[in-house]
This record gives C-alpha cells, structure tokens and sequence, in this order.
C-alpha cells in the first residue's frame, strides 16, 4: 500500500486541472484491502480514481483517493467460438483492445482508442461506433467497500445501460480489480456508423478483419477527438439526451435539421447532443482558456491554464444556452467533484 498526502492530481486528471488531493492510497496486494477500512474511517468523503479521463475537479479533494494498481492478462477459458480474458483494472484499456486483437480474438475493435483503464470501463459501459463494454462483458472481481469483501458481479449484477452501470448507481461501493471478457474467435463487424459504413461497406466480406475497423476508428477518432496529451479534455462533456415522440416532433418542427436516433426503447429517441450546442454557434467559444472544442461541440477542452471551476462555469453556461433554446436539460457524462 503507498500512501501519499497533499497529491496534486494534475496528472492524474485528463483536464489537467491542478487540484490538491488529501490523501491518495494505492492499493496491489490482498493485505492492503484488510488494512483499507480502518484507514477510510478517517475520511469523510472518498472516491475511486483510474487515469482521471472522465472526471473534473472543481475544488481541491479534502478527501481519500483510491486507486488499484493491478496488471493481468490471463486467458480463462477457451471454445470453439469464444475465449475468456481477464484483464487488471489498472491496465491501459487501448493497449488491452489492442493484444486482445493481435492474438486473434475480435470484439472491442470499436471500442479502439478510448482512454483510460480497463477497471474503469464498465463504469460507464463504454461505448463508440455502435458497440458497448456489456457486449462482451463476462463478470468481474471487486472489493465492496461497504462489507470489506470481495465480490464477484455478473454481467446482470452490473445493471448497464446507455452509458450507466451499478458502478453510477451506487457510487463509491465498488472498487474494480479484474475484469473478464468473453470475446469472438469469428470476427463479427459491427460497421453502422456512418464513417465505418463509408469505408467498410462496399467491401468484401472476409477481405478485412477486427484489426482493420479497430485502425480506421483510430484513425477517425485522432482525426476529430483532441489528444489530451497535448489538449486537455475528458471526452464528451454531456450524455445525447433522450427524448420522447412529441419532444422530437416539437423540435423537428422548429429545427428541420435536428440529428436523431431510434433507440431500442419504444417512444425513445437519442438526440446528438453535439449537434444541439454546434447548432448555437458554441464550437470554438472560450471563457478564458476553457473552451468548446473546436472541432467537436460536446467536448469541451482546458487551453492551459483553465481551473476545475473555469470549466465547470463554462458547462453551466453551455447547459443553460441549450436549456433556453431547446428545453433540454443536458445531463454531464463526466464525474464532477466539487
Ligand atoms: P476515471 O476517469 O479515473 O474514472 C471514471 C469513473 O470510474 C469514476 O466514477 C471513477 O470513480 C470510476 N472508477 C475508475 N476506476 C475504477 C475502479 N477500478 N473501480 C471502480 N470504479 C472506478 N467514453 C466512452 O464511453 N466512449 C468513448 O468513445 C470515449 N471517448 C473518450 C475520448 C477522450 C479523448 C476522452 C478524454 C475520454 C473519452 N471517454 C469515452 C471517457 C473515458 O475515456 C471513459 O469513461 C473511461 O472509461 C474512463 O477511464 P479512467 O480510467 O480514466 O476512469
Ligand atoms: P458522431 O459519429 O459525429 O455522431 C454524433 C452522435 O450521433 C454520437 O454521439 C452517436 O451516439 C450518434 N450516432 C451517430 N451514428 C449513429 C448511428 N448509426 N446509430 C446511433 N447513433 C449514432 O460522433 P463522434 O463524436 O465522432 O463519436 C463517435 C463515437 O465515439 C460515438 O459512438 C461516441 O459516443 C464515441 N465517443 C464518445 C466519447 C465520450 O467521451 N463518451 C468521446 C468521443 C467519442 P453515441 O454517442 O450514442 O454513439
């Protein structure tokens, strides 16, 4: 167990926001675990942290900060047709995708390039171009911090949906260890995106593989999505709101253009959210050096010096333009700590 206090968090938020932790604690072997209840019952307030790409501190964190440092890559089980793998919730989850594919299993390549950990990815049930985490979720190993035991969730225990899991509906309570997938040794494209369409459809099938779509979503992703290396942002700002039949029709009327989605859910339509803020002229606005991305509207981006509460302003103001245009109340996707 390392245990580190007044841990500045800059690197460990994909904003890059300068924020001030209290206590932060790293956790690897099953020891540190027995040690860990009386160690939080110093703390008011606690959160579990992973490369920090989908949260944003407002304020310093006057609380404790944890964080698994867990390596893994273990084949569990092997068909005919699938394969079990197990990863450690602090491996990089890209880099995962990427092995999974160069030993010949196919599943996440839509899933390619996505920051992050593999430990925080059914947090929000991660997804891009038509595919999410629970596809290929199998179960995963967790510590209840609220029982001081370890767990086994199956994938009806995790309760997802369109970017949700218990993971958000019982925040705090699950520390994340490892993770199984169960993944295709039959490759099984999911090419309905647009930009995929365009490039896979006309093709034969058989003449490409898993490998091919996961390096043209790379590709597309590095084309549009800033690299919060050298630009820091945590991905889509806001969730696509959800709408039903007569708000879509109510807006349709006003905004002949408007972008939407059927979802799988009878009188439920996915609005882009993206669109809805672009719409107002708000890609490329700055207050100071928190920004509107200025390629991508829903992703908003620090330009340097922006705090946690530059951004957070700019959020609001963003949420309360939308609000008055439309009626719509933009739910944040990313994990706000004030
Ligand atoms: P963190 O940001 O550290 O944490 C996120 C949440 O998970 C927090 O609630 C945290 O408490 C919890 N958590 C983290 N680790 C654990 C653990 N071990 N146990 C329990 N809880 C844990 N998301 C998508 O879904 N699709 C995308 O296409 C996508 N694209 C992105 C592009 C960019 C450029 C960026 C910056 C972000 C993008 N995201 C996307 C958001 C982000 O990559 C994901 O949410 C990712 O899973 C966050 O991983 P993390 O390790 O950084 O988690
Ligand atoms: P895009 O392709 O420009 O599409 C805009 C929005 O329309 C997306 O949010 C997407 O919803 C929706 N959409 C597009 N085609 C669709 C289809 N055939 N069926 C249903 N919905 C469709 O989006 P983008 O910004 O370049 O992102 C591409 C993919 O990467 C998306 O899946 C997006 O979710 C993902 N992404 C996520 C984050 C994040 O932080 N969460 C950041 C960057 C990219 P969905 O978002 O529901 O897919």
């Amino acid at each position: 167990m390392l245990e580190e206090n007044s841990v500045s968090l800059k690197k460990l938020n994909t904003f890059g926001v300068d924020s001030v932790a209290r206590t932060l604690i790293t956790l690897s072997s099953d020891s540190d675990f027995s040690l860990l209840s009386k160690k939080m019952a110093k703390y008011s307030r606690h959160l579990i942290i992973g490369a920090g790409s989908n949260l944003l501190f407002v304020n310093d964190f006057d609380g404790l900060i944890l964080k698994a440092e867990i390596n893994n890559y273990e084949i569990k089980e092997e068909t005919k047709d699938h394969v079990l793998i197990e990863a450690g919730a602090s491996d990089n989850w890209h880099q995962f995708v990427l092995r999974t594919l160069a030993d010949g299993y196919s599943g996440l390549e839509n899933l390619a390039l996505i920051p992050g950990t593999v430990g925080a990815a059914p947090v929000q049930n991660i997804g891009a171009y038509g595919v999410e985490l629970e596809k290929h979720f199998y179960s995963l190993e967790a510590y209840d911090l609220n029982t001081g035991t370890r767990v086994t969730l199956t994938k009806s225990d995790c309760k997802f949906g369109y970017r949700d899991s218990i993971f958000k509906q019982e925040v705090n309570r699950y520390l994340i260890l490892k993770v199984t997938f169960i993944l295709n040794k039959s490759f099984e494209p999911v090419i309905d995106y647009g930009p995929l369409q365009l490039t896979f459809n006309n093709k034969i099938e058989g003449s490409y593989g898993p490998i091919d779509v996961a390096k043209e979503v790379m590709k597309i992703r590095a084309s549009k999505l800033p690299d919060p290396t050298t630009l820091g942002n945590a991905g889509s700002f806001f969730k696509n709101p959800v709408v039903d039949k007569d708000k879509l029709d109510e807006l349709k009327s006003s905004f002949p253009s408007l972008i939407y989605y059927d979802t799988e859910v009878e009188n439920r339509y996915k609005l882009a959210a993206g669109w809805l803020i672009d719409r107002l002229g708000l890609r490329g606005y700055r207050i100071g050096d928190a920004g509107v991305h200025e390629m991508q509207a829903l992703v908003l981006v620090n330009y340097g010096r922006a705090t946690g509460q530059d951004i957070y302003e700019l959020s609001l103001s963003v949420q309360k333009a939308v609000n008055d245009t439309y009626g719509i109340n933009l739910e944040p996707e990313v994990r706000i700590f004030r």
